[in-house]
C-alpha cells in the first residue's frame, strides 16, 4: 500500500496522513507539491505561486496537519480563503486528509449561516480553521483572543482576497496573531499589493513556482468541453458516441477513478481496463498488450501508470481531470498522434479550472477551441451511422445463405418481411435506443450531487464527534438501502452494478454507498434524497442482459 505514495513519504509527511492520501489514490506528490510540503516542514515561511487545479490546497494541508498537536485543543492553523465556496472545498480536504487523526477537528468559518454553531466547534477544540476574512473578524470582534494560538497561516488565493476588498479584514486578523507563527502565501499572480503584504507579514519566505516552458503540440487537434465535475462520466460516455477512435486512453487522477470509469466503460460494452499503481508489472504489461492488439480500446490511466505507454494506435486522449501542469498536459497529449498520425486530444474542464485551461493555451501557444457536447440527434446520427456500417458489408450474401429462411419465418409467423426485419434489428441492437425520444431518455446530463453540495454536508459542526459516533451504525445518514434480484448467480460484480448506476443514474461516484453482492441478490446503498425519481431512471436499465429491477429495501 505504500509503495504507490512513496513519492509522498520521501516528503516526511505524517504517517497518519499518509494512509489518508492512499486511501483517497493520490500516487505522487504533483509538482507544486513536491516543492512545497518539504519548505512548509522544514518551518519557512513561504509564497507559492499556483492555481486551482495544481494540488495546492494539499500542499498546503498536507505539512499542516502533519505538524498539529491533536493534544492541544485549541486553534493552531488558520486557512483564510476569499470565498464561502472555497472555504468550504479547503475544510473539507483537510476533513479527508485528517481521517486518521483521532482528534484533529476542523471548522469552516464562513458568512451567511449563523455565528452561534461555528463558534461551538471551536471552543470544542476544533484545531484547523478554514475562514474567510470578513466573518472571521466578525468572530474576533466578540472574542479578540480567538486567534492568539495560531502556529500556522495560509492565505489562500491571496489575489483573490485582495480583490474582494479583504485588505483591512487581514491587518486586523494579522494583528491577532502570534509573530511567531508561520506564514504560507498562495497566489495565483502576484501584483505589486501581494508582494506588500509578504514583505510586511512573511519571514524570508521562500518563493516557489512551477516553471512554465513554451512547449508546442503539432499534428493534435485539441478542443476542451466545460462540464461539471459530477458529469464527466456521462459526457465521456456521449463523447465515445461520436468520436470515431481506433484505441483511446483516458486521464484521471486517482485511483478510484480510474475503477469507476472503466467499470462504467465496460458497463457500456467497450473493452476498457484500468491502470493505476495498484496494478502489478505484469499485469500492467498485459494491459498494455491488448491495447496494442486490439483486445482492449480504452484504458483509463493516471498519469503514474502511464508513464512510458506508446502504442501507436491511441488517436484518442481524453483529459477526463485536468492535469497539474502544462508540461503533464503536453505529455498526456503526446500519446496520440505518434508515427506520424492524426491525434485528437479532449480536455474536459470544469468550472474551477478555467484558469488552468488558459495557462496550458500559454504555455503551447496555441488555443483549445471550445467543443460542445454532441446532442441527443448527433449521438442518434452516430448510432445509426456505426450500425449501417457493420450491416452494409453482410447485405451482399445474406439473401443466398437465409432467404429461404426468411421467408419460411414470415410464412410461419404470419408477418411481413418488414416487421421480422425490425425485430431481428432489435435483438441485434439490445434495446439499445434508436429513437430521438429514447436517445434524449437515456442522456442524464443534470447534475445530482455537486461538489458544492457534499462541501456543506461534511461542514456541520462537532464533526469530529460525529464521525466516532456514525462508526458503529451500518446504514449511513441520508442513504437508503436498495435491492436488485440480480446477484453473483446472474454474473453480476459489484463493478457492474456501480457501472450501470452511474451511467443510467446520473450520479456522482461519492452518491454510491455500499455495494453488497449475494448469491441470489445484491444491496445497494443510494441517497434517499429523490430515491424514487432515481429509481424510475433506472427503470429499464439491464446489467448483463438482464433487467435490475432495483427497489427499495425494507429489513424487518
Ligand atoms: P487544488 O489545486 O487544490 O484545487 O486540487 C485540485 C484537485 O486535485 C483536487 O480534486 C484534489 O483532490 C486533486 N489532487 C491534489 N493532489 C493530488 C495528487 N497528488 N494526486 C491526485 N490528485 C490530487
Amino acid at each position: 500500500m505504500t509503495q504507490e505514495i512513496g513519492g509522498f513519504a520521501a516528503l516526511g509527511i505524517h504517517s497518519a496522513v499518509l494512509a489518508a492520501i492512499s486511501a483517497v489514490g493520490y500516487e505522487e506528490p504533483s509538482p507544486i507539491q513536491a516543492q512545497a510540503i518539504p519548505v512548509i516542514l522544514g518551518g519557512h515561511d513561504m509564497i507559492g505561486q499556483a492555481q486551482t487545479g495544481t494540488g495546492k490546497t494539499a500542499a498546503f494541508a498536507l505539512p499542516i496537519l502533519s505538524k498539529i498537536d491533536p493534544a492541544k485543543r485549541e486553534p493552531q492553523a488558520l486557512i483564510l480563503a476569499p470565498t464561502r465556496e472555497l472555504a468550504l472545498q479547503v475544510a473539507t480536504a483537510f476533513e479527508t486528509y485528517s481521517k486518521q487523526l483521532p482528534g484533529v477537528g476542523v471548522v469552516a468559518v464562513y458568512g451567511g449561516a449563523p455565528m452561534g454553531p461555528q463558534l461551538k466547534a471551536i471552543r470544542q477544540g476544533a484545531q484547523v480553521i478554514v475562514a474567510t476574512p470578513g466573518r472571521l473578524v466578525d468572530h474576533l470582534s466578540r472574542n479578540s483572543e480567538l486567534l492568539s494560538t495560531i502556529r500556522f497561516l495560509v492565505l489562500d488565493e491571496a489575489d483573490e482576497m485582495l480583490k474582494l476588498g479583504f485588505m483591512d479584514d487581514l491587518e486586523v486578523i494579522f494583528e491577532a496573531m502570534p509573530e511567531s507563527r508561520q506564514s504560507v502565501l498562495f497566489s495565483a499572480t502576484l501584483p505589486h499589493s501581494i508582494r506588500a503584504i509578504a514583505e510586511k507579514h512573511l519571514r524570508e519566505p521562500q518563493h516557489i513556482k512551477i516553471a512554465a516552458k513554451t512547449q508546442t503540440v503539432a499534428r493534435i487537434e485539441q478542443a476542451h468541453l466545460m462540464v461539471h465535475a459530477d458529469q464527466k462520466i456521462q459526457a465521456v460516455l456521449r463523447l465515445l458516441e461520436v468520436e470515431d477512435f481506433d484505441a483511446l486512453i483516458a486521464f484521471v487522477r486517482t485511483k478510484q477513478a480510474t475503477l469507476d470509469l472503466a467499470a462504467a466503460l465496460e458497463a457500456k460494452g467497450y473493452k476498457a481496463a484500468a491502470l493505476n499503481g495498484d496494478i502489478a508489472q505484469n499485469q500492467r504489461e498485459r494491459v498494455i498488450e491488448s491495447l496494442k492488439d486490439g483486445r482492449l480500446d480504452i484504458v483509463v490511466a493516471t498519469d503514474v501508470a502511464a508513464r512510458g505507454l506508446d502504442v501507436a494506435r491511441i488517436t484518442h486522449v481524453f483529459n477526463v481531470d485536468m492535469p497539474y501542469d502544462p508540461e503533464s498536459y503536453v505529455h498526456r497529449i503526446g500519446r496520440t498522434g505518434r508515427a506520424g498520425r492524426e491525434g485528437r486530444a479532449l480536455l474536459l474542464v470544469t468550472p474551477r479550472e478555467r484558469r488552468m485551461l488558459q495557462v496550458i493555451e500559454r504555455v503551447t501557444n496555441q488555443k483549445v477551441a471550445e467543443a460542445r457536447l454532441p446532442n441527443a440527434q448527433q449521438v442518434l446520427d452516430a448510432r445509426i451511422k456505426k450500425l449501417t456500417n457493420s450491416l452494409a458489408p453482410l447485405v451482399a450474401d445474406a439473401e443466398t445463405t437465409h432467404g429461404e429462411l426468411l421467408d419460411k419465418l414470415v410464412a410461419d409467423i404470419g408477418c411481413s418481411p418488414r416487421a421480422l426485419a425490425a425485430a431481428l434489428l432489435r435483438k441485434a441492437t439490445n434495446g439499445q435506443a434508436l429513437t430521438l425520444a429514447e436517445v434524449e431518455k437515456e442522456q442524464p446530463l443534470v447534475p445530482t450531487s455537486g461538489p458544492r453540495e457534499r462541501s456543506e454536508r461534511s461542514d456541520r459542526p462537532e464533526r469530529s464527534g460525529d464521525r466516532e459516533r456514525r462508526a458503529p451504525i451500518p446504514l449511513a445518514e441520508g442513504r437508503a438501502r436498495c435491492r436488485t434480484p440480480l446477484g453473483a448467480r446472474d454474473g453480476i460484480a459489484a463493478r457492474n452494478l456501480l457501472g450501470a448506476i452511474l451511467n443510467e443514474g446520473g450520479l456522482a461516484r461519492e452518491a454510491i454507498g455500499r455495494i453488497q453482492v449475494r448469491d441470489s441478490f445484491s444491496l445497494v446503498e443510494l441517497p434517499e434524497d429523490g430515491l424514487d425519481r432515481l429509481l424510475g431512471k433506472l427503470k429499464d436499465t439491464r446489467v448483463g442482459g438482464k433487467q435490475l429491477k432495483l427497489r427499495r429495501y425494507r429489513e424487518d
